[in-house]
């Protein structure tokens, strides 16, 4: 049976049995109502009639009392109406008339005991009230019964016997009590629809979490509680959703390939969820003190982005740094036209998480920092996946990187992109793929040798590593052809970048067989997702920005331009 079905079967016994109950209690009370009612009208006749007895014995006219009786009983609907004489009065005046000395077995107690003495005999159809009164022999009654009695004070004299009709009270009893019962029934049945409106959404409320907790048991976190309740169930359901999102949400990270799909993935509900726009998110190395910019969303003011990770007040103190506690707080983050709100995650002894989150108005911050709590779960849920992800990369790292340049292989680059994180990409920021390669390679070979080629490749790699931030991303691609991933870029950073490179590259000289001296290199720029939906397509436009550069004279930057395109296998 379900929850609601007990609870309303519940509702309905329990007032079904007030009701029972009630109606139980006016009929026993009623009963006992009714008798004393026609007690009271018997003791009433039986004093009209000792009066007219009394009157008939001073007039001398005690031989018509059976007239007097006899209009009594006519007139009062009484049946069986006897008078009974006891046996002091037996005595003294005789029999009396035929009947006076048939004595009935009640009326018999109330000679015995000279008290009124009543039986109630009910049939399907009748109620009778038996009454027996005794009339008693008193001194001071008026007239004064022991001047004509032989009696003592206190001897029954006589008794007064009645059957008097209840029946029709009865009927009066039973419609009473029918009414109520109509009422209560009313009552009921609005009370049942009343308990179950109000009591349904807390019945269902119930119900789902047990089914969410249930399933959740089962390592199934998809359960979401719907409840229109707002008040304090309402916030139990609200937490159990967020819990169930939470596990979720540590269930997909388990599965992703590495970290920074997974800090994707915070950047992603910070700015879904939780409704952050204007944030930075830093990765920190503890050892050395760097940070790295895993997440900017631009346009934030009073911040420098230094790579020293020490100004940072949250990360030192590894604390939470709250603008709105004190001016000038931190003096990396020029508080001018934004509050911010920092929160520093340790992940692990070598690495931090620093979130930068800024906003001009009051409201957002009060809102962000309620939330606060909520946000840290999910850092806490992130903590221990990212910690293995980072020694799974350290392990990837030796099989994956180019062991005479310390670059990344192409093998890397495959797994990157095979790893679909474009798709993981969630803002429109740019991304830049430069393919480089050097001019004429050949001839240092072919005129000082492999291992001056090897030298030259060498530097080159250094000139790379030097001009690019830790996030980008520089692979070996082929012998002398490298490719470096800008992440979230602009055009104009990636121009400057290719030109440094083609710059400092031209200005190295290199010495062998007594004798020095330099070489070019030539630079072919393609952009996602403005060149190309995927970052396949964008690696396959930079090749042909670079045999442009090196069809125009090589030791050149070039942007792929749709002209350029050489055709071939889209990917
Ligand atoms: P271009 O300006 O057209 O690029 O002319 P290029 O001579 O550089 O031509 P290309 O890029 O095709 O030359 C690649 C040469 O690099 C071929 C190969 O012998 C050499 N090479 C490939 N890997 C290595 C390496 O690890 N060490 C050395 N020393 N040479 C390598
Ligand atoms: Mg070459
Ligand atoms: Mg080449």
């Amino acid at each position: 049976m379900s929850t609601n079905k007990k609870v309303l079967t519940i509702v309905i016994t329990m007032l079904l049995s007030v009701s029972l109950v009630s109606i139980m209690v006016f009929i026993y009370n009623f009963k006992q109502f009714s008798i004393k009612n026609t007690t009271d009208k018997a003791i009433s006749i039986a004093q009209n009639v000792r009066d007219g007895l009394t009157a008939h014995m001073v007039n001398g006219t005690m031989d018509k009392r059976a007239l007097f009786l006899d209009n009594i009983a006519t007139n009062q609907k009484i049946e069986n109406f006897h008078l009974l004489r006891a046996p002091s009065v037996v005595n003294q005046y005789g029999t009396g008339f035929y009947g006076e000395t048939r004595i009935s077995s009640l009326e018999e107690k109330v000679v015995k005991t000279a008290k009124l003495q009543t039986k109630l005999i009910e049939t399907i159809d009748n109620v009778i009230l038996k009454v027996s009164i005794p009339y008693i022999a008193r001194a001071d009654a008026k007239p004064n019964c022991l001047e004509c009695h032989t009696a003592k004070e206190g001897d029954v004299l006589g008794v007064i016997s009645m059957d008097l009709e209840v029946s029709s009270t009865r009927m009066e009893g039973v419609f009473i009590a029918s009414k109520i019962l109509f009422i209560l029934l009313v009552i009921l049945v609005i009370s049942i629809f009343v308990a179950n409106y109000f009591i349904r959404p807390y019945i269902k409320l119930f119900d789902d979490l047990e089914n969410g907790i249930l399933q959740a048991y089962r390592g199934d976190f998809s359960y979401k509680v719907d409840t229109t309740l707002k008040n304090e169930a309402g916030k139990v359901a609200d937490r159990l959703n967020e819990l169930s999102e939470i596990y979720r949400f540590k269930k997909t990270i388990e599965l992703d390939e590495n970290k920074i799909v997974i800090y994707n993935r915070i950047v992603h509900i910070l700015q879904s969820k939780f409704k952050i726009s204007k944030f930075i998110f830093f990765e920190i190395n503890n050892k050395n003190k760097i940070r790295e910019v895993i997440f900017d969303s631009a346009d934030l003011n009073g911040i420098e982005l230094d790579e020293n990770a020490n100004v940072c007040r949250s990360f030192r103190t590894s604390n939470h740094v709250y603008s709105s506690d004190f001016d000038d707080l931190c003096l990396n983050c020029k508080q001018k036209l934004s509050e911010y709100i920092c929160l520093n995650y340790d992940i692990d002894e070598v690495n931090s998480l620093v979130l930068h989150i800024q906003s001009s108005s009051q409201e957002e911050i009060k809102r962000i920092k309620d939330e606060i709590p909520v946000i840290s779960n999910y850092f806490d849920m992130a903590k221990p996946v990212i910690e293995s992800k980072i020694l799974m990369d350290i392990l990837k790292e030796t099989t994956l990187r180019d062991p005479m340049t310390g670059l990344y292989n192409r093998r890397f680059l495959n797994e990157l992109l095979d790893s679909n994180i474009t798709s993981r990409i969630v803002n429109d920021n740019i991304h830049a793929i430069l393919m480089i390669d050097v001019d004429f390679f050949k001839k240092v070979n072919d005129s000082f040798g492999h291992d001056v080629g090897d030298e030259v490749i060498k530097r080159l790699a250094k000139i790379m590593k030097e001009s690019t931030r830790n996030s980008d991303i520089a692979v070996r691609y082929g012998g002398e052809e490298f490719l470096i991933l800008l992440q979230n870029t602009t055009k104009e950073k990636t121009l400057k970048i290719a030109k440094m490179i083609n710059e400092k590259f031209k200005s190295e000289v290199f010495s062998a067989n007594s004798t020095t001296f330099s070489k070019t290199l030539s630079v072919g720029i393609s952009y996602y997702p403005s060149d190309a939906d995927t970052l396949w397509k964008a690696i396959k436009y930079a090749d042909d920005a670079l045999y442009n550069a090196k069809n125009n004279g090589r030791d050149k930057v070039v942007e792929f331009e749709l002209f350029m395109h050489s055709g071939g296998e889209d990917y």
